[in-house]
């Protein structure tokens, strides 16, 4: 297997459109995984390490631009030095929390946004905060960048949009204008693929509302009914403005909405029928948590 170590961007991409099989490492926490099990047997290995433009991320007006390479542990804020994680994190509440999740700190110190992208299981846990957030995945190759809006990204089971001479290059996300949750269930507390995962993002700014489920479908998805019914809900009661206690038939509703958003399957971690039930559980708990976060005075960090 060829090893290539391309420094910079454009000797990366110059690679990688030379190589379109070549196969990219960034953290390696996937990709060694399927190395070593032998799933996998890529005729080169593209190594992201010294492609410094990939790190690091940057607020354009007010969006965010959040590198591939940016990990677990800067959005955590785990890790302070070079990049002032706790800002993103901070920033980016739904993502952060999302993070807070994912496999254990070394998972967290090498594990990539651009790998979970990359990787495009349906059970990353990035991906429901994205998606809720209404996140954009930048792409760049040889014949230049590209937007795609992340709900076109993910194309089918471990599939996404991505051409083969192309590379992701970070996400773009607006600042958050209110409240984001996640939340996820396993078969225990750390270390565990989602059996269900949930995110949320509250639009005052906009009257909307965003939501992403993950492990319950064969892509992660967004539950558009019931973005629709809790954004229609809150205007016509006039709730984005007073900041009024919700209804528990309105909470109720948006967590039956949310199961009914899901395409789950039976499979070694849990059976369709659990994944629909905790995810009305999940649903209804962030809206709460959202919820109450907004009525307490939400403020965007930053
Ligand atoms: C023990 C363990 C626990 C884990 N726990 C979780 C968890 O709780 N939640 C979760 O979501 N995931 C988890 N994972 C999976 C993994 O850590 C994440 O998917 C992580 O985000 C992968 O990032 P990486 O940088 O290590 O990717 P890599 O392994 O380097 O790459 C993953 C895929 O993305 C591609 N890729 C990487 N960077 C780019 C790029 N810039 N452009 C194009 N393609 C790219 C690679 O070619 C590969 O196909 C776990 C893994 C392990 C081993």
């Amino acid at each position: 297997m060829e090893f290539l170590r391309p420094r910079g961007l454009d000797e990366a991409l110059a690679a990688k459109a030379a190589n379109p099989d070549a196969v990219p490492i960034a953290g390696g926490t996937d990709i060694m995984v399927e190395l070593n099990f032998a799933r996998r047997r890529p005729s080169a290995l593209l190594d992201l390490s010294d492609v410094t433009e990939l790190t690091g991320w940057s607020l354009v007006g007010d969006r965010l631009r959040v590198g591939a390479g940016v990990t677990y542990a800067e959005l955590t804020g785990e890790r302070l030095n070079g990049g002032g994680g706790g800002e993103l994190g901070r920033r980016l509440p739904g993502l952060a929390i999302a993070a807070r999740t994912v496999g254990s700190p070394q998972i967290r110190n090498r594990g990539t946004i651009g790998g979970n992208l990359g990787s495009a299981s349906p059970a990353g846990d990035c991906h429901p905060s994205l998606l809720a957030a209404g996140a954009e995945v930048e792409v760049v190759s040889v014949r230049g960048p590209r937007h795609i809006a992340i709900d076109e990204f993910f194309t089918g089971v471990k599939r996404n949009a991505l051409a083969p001479d192309e590379l992701v290059a970070a996400v773009w996300i607006t600042q958050p204008t209110g409240p984001e949750q996640f939340a996820k269930i396993g078969t225990r507390n750390a270390m565990v693929i989602a059996v269900a995962a949930f995110g949320l993002a509250l639009h005052p700014d906009r009257g909307a509302v965003g939501t992403g489920i993950g492990s319950a479908a064969p892509t992660p998805v967004r539950a558009s009914d019931a973005e629709a019914f809790l954004a229609g809900t809150l205007a016509q009661a006039g709730l984005w403005e007073t900041r009024g206690p919700l209804p528990a038939a309105v909470v109720a509703e948006f967590g039956s909405l949310v199961s009914a958003a899901a395409r789950p399957i039976d499979d070694v971690r849990g059976t369709a029928a659990y994944r629909r039930h905790s995810l009305g559980v999940l649903a209804k708990r962030a809206l709460t948590w959202a919820w109450q976060d907004y009525r307490a005075g939400w403020k965007r960090a930053g």
